[in-house]
């Protein structure tokens, strides 16, 4: 059930971490929202104040694992616990290799992988210690399948995938803590303005992508399935994408 968990969700300033926080706050969490963008973070708590729910924010670079930690802290001291982590915060400047974007393709391991691997470290412990707990991160349809230019981005996906599993195995027999993948195709959202290059640019077609409420849906099915009932991966395509 996810009324009154404790749910922190990371990239919450927009897309599908905005449309999660705003589905689960009117299912009954508490939430504790994240991102760099300290404007989004402060008008979404107070839409969710307005609705009645509870959310507090921390602006929080996924990059820096100190900020990470007190994200959870945060939680645990204002809510008194630590249920849900959703690593969601991402990037997908994409790009062909050839093109040598070497600042991009850092930028998409510190953020796409080593973001979720700090939230994971930052909540595990407060889990452990409960004996309860559940971390959702967002792969991709590319965490699946390569196209061109999305090499790099998919190799952070395929890591995340990677990731969660292995956390799945470590943690859920002897800790009681649930894994879960979740694997988006094409979604409306602002991932895509970032993409420097102008040949993969206007490459992008007119696929009709879908709404970010279609993945704020997927992760309330998966956190309101009961304790012991762990979805390890949803894959969710427009019905409009190949
Ligand atoms: P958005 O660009 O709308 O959201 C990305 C979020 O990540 C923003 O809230 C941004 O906030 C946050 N973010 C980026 N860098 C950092 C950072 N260093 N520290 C903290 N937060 C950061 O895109 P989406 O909602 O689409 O993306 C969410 C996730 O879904 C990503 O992991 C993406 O890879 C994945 N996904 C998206 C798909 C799509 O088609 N849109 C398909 C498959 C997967 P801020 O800038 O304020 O820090």
């Amino acid at each position: 059930m996810i009324e009154n968990k404790v749910v922190i969700i990371t990239g919450a300033s927009s897309g599908i971490g905005e449309a999660t926080a705003k589905l689960l706050a009117k299912q009954g969490a508490q939430l504790v929202l994240a991102a760099r963008r300290e404007d989004r973070l402060k008008t979404l708590q107070q839409e969710i104040e307005q609705l009645g729910g509870k959310a507090v924010y921390q602006v929080t670079d996924v990059t820096d694992s100190a900020q990470v930690e007190q994200l959870a802290k945060l939680a645990q001291d204002t809510f008194g616990a630590v249920d849900v982590l959703v690593n969601n915060a991402g990037l997908m400047p994409l790009s062909k290799l050839n093109k040598n974007k070497q600042d991009e393709w850092n930028k998409m391991v510190d953020v796409n992988i080593k973001g979720v691997l700090y939230g994971i470290g930052a909540v595990l412990p407060y889990m452990r210690e409960q004996k309860r707990g559940h971390i959702i991160n967002i792969s991709s349809i590319a965490g699946h399948d390569v196209m061109p230019s999305s090499a790099v981005y998919s190799g952070t996906k395929f890591a995340v995938r990677a990731i969660t599993e292995g956390l799945r195995k470590e943690e859920s027999v002897e800790n009681n803590i649930r894994a879960t993948i979740i694997s988006p195709g094409a979604v409306d959202t602002e991932l895509k303005d970032h993409i420097t290059d102008e040949e993969i640019k206007q490459g992008i077609g007119n696929l009709k992508a879908m709404d970010a409420g279609a993945i704020a849906r997927a992760i309330a099915y998966a956190v309101n399935e009961p304790d012991d009932v762990a979805v390890n991966e949803i894959l969710i395509r427009p019905t409009a994408q190949q």
